[in-house]
């Protein structure tokens, strides 16, 4: 479990990332931290992403339904306007920010922000997604949260896209088109959906 680390002297800034796949409860731990921070009577602000649109426009929701209050802004810069004041801010679904997330992220935490960070480090693809992996390699701290395996029972690390027609990175949904999976489910699941796909073209 994370704590909240304690600074003697000059108070400063830092960033904390917590990544993990599809259902792997980072929202939950941001709201966690957040709720935490907001007992210490610090003033705290949740931002999302436009394109996420599910549930809720203006809550942060976790799929435990534990929701915040957040702002929905469309590009990673508004939150230097947005976070005057603001000792603590949380970003929620920052894969799908865009690339200045990370250099926004530093310039927040350099005027003394806590900045918590929660987001899929990788997509459907096993690939790093959108500012993730930028903003892995500057935070301070880092916590990965793994989800269980729907297969097998183990870690699941991984997001399995059970409709493979689209490939567009950003499917938004839920248990009906993702499962999370560990690495070795995970990649019987592709060589499985290689095999379907190419059957169904050799099939007139
Ligand atoms: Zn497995």
């Amino acid at each position: 479990m994370f704590l909240e680390p304690h600074f003697k002297g000059q108070r400063s800034g830092w960033i904390e990332v917590i990544c993990g796949s599809m259902f792997s409860g980072k929202t939950e731990e941001l709201i966690r931290r957040l709720k935490r921070a907001k007992i210490a009577n610090q003033k705290v602000e949740i931002f999302k992403p436009q394109v996420d649109t599910r549930y809720d426009e203006q809550k942060v929701v976790s799929h435990d339904a534990n929701s915040i209050l957040s702002i929905p802004i469309t590009h990673s810069r508004k939150l230097l306007d947005l976070s005057e004041g603001v000792s603590v801010v949380g970003i929620d679904e920052a894969q799908f920010f865009d690339q200045e997330l990370s250099e926004v992220c530093q310039t927040l935490a350099l005027r003394g922000i806590r900045v918590i960070i929660a987001g899929l480090d990788m997509d459907y693809l096993g690939q790093p997604f959108g500012p993730m992996p930028n903003l892995l390699a500057v935070a301070e701290y880092i916590t990965k949260v793994h989800a269980i395996c729907q297969h097998c029972g183990n870690l699941a690390t991984h997001s399995f896209r059970l409709a493979n027609n689209n490939k567009e990175t950003i499917v938004l949904g839920e248990k009906d088109v993702y499962e999370p999976r560990c690495r070795t489910c995970y990649h019987m699941g592709n060589i499985l959906n290689l095999q379907v796909n190419s059957e169904e073209k050799t099939t007139p």
